[in-house]
């Protein structure tokens, strides 16, 4: 019998064949579709390790802002200025450079957090801790990660610190939690959410970034590329998700749509049979022919449209324990 194991629902459940397209095998992963709650999660977890090759963290989108922008100190005097919105000369300098507010990350923009620089901030599944050294720039000054897949811990000049650790192995709370596009890569969801209940106060936040089943699963199917078989294991609606954090004792205070263009072109790749790692891939060839001209900006105009109606593939959840 086909069981949903995010709501034990076994009826009208369907099974999708699909595809590792990421790096191109092609290698063959059902995934069961739930007629209840709608979550798409794969049937078997296979071994995933060949799945996670060296250069997989290459695949970060992550821009490492602290090689690319030089004036520090500027940085750090809009830093103040971005995390509370106080500051007179913080404001000054943040309007003079545009692009240090665009690189300061919006999903801590977008909802009060109630931190300041000094909060302790977790990234979990942080990879080599790139956005961390971001925050790091912009002068945060308490920023831990952890990931299982690093190859060893590493503690950078900056005072970042990453742990190759699992969540049932991190033992201090944390004011903030943080998670960009790892959940769906855990095996077992709510006992995660469990784990990561452990590691909140009471006016902790849990910020959790994952891909959602909306527009593009619907047009796309075994196609869309953020389904990424097989390392995502689970993808959720935005009501299934909210039900797996009702099991965790969190509550979902907010949901911010944030999906963009990929969700198209990844997915008219996998149409066409182009892996992302492909020569041809737009993902190592900003200049590949393989669309027209003009037609990034319509799927950035379409993704920003979806997003509007709750219909984006990738959504912010804002969380509290209850
Ligand atoms: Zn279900």
């Amino acid at each position: 019998m086909l069981v949903c194991r995010i709501c034990k629902n076994t009826a009208n459940n369907r099974i999708h064949p699909a595809r590792e397209m990421m790096f191109g095998t092609r290698d063959k992963f059902n995934y069961l579709e739930c007629g209840e709650c709608g979550t798409v999660q794969i049937a078997d977890v296979p071994d995933l390790a060949p799945y996670y090759p060296a250069n997989y963290l290459s695949f970060d989108s992550n821009v490492p802002v602290a090689a690319t922008l030089r004036r520090r100190i500027g940085a750090r005097i809009a830093g103040r200025y971005l995390v509370s919105g106080k500051g007179v000369l913080g404001k000054f300098v943040a309007g003079k450079r545009p692009t240090l507010v665009e690189l300061y990350p919006s999903y801590l923009r977008n909802y009060p957090l109630g931190i300041d620089l000094d909060s302790r901030i977790l990234d979990l599944g942080c990879g080599v801790g790139n956005l961390l050294q971001t925050l790091h720039y912009y002068g945060f000054r308490n920023l831990t990660g952890a990931d299982a897949f690093i190859e060893e811990d590493i503690f950078y000049p900056s005072g970042v610190r990453i742990y190759k650790r699992r969540l049932d192995e991190i033992e201090t709370s944390f004011d903030l939690i943080m998670l960009h596009h790892s959940f769906e890569h855990f095996p077992d969801p709510i006992e995660s959410l469990r784990q990561i209940h452990r590691l909140m106060e009471k006016d902790s936040f849990l910020l959790i970034r994952i891909p959602l089943i909306n527009y593009a699963w619907e047009k796309y199917g075994v196609n869309w590329v953020q389904l990424d078989a097989p390392r995502h294991l689970f993808l959720f609606t935005e009501k299934s998700f909210r039900y797996l954090a009702d099991q965790a004792n969190l509550k979902v205070e907010n949901v911010t749509y944030d999906s963009n263009a990929f969700q198209f072109w990844g997915s008219e790749q996998y149409v066409r049979n182009i892996p992302l790692s492909d020569p041809e891939s737009l993902w190592n060839n900003p200049g590949s022919k393989l669309f027209a001209a003009g037609q990034m900006d319509e799927w950035q105009d379409e993704a920003e449209k979806l997003n509007a109606r709750g219909k984006g593939d990738m959504a912010c959840f804002y969380l509290r324990k209850v």
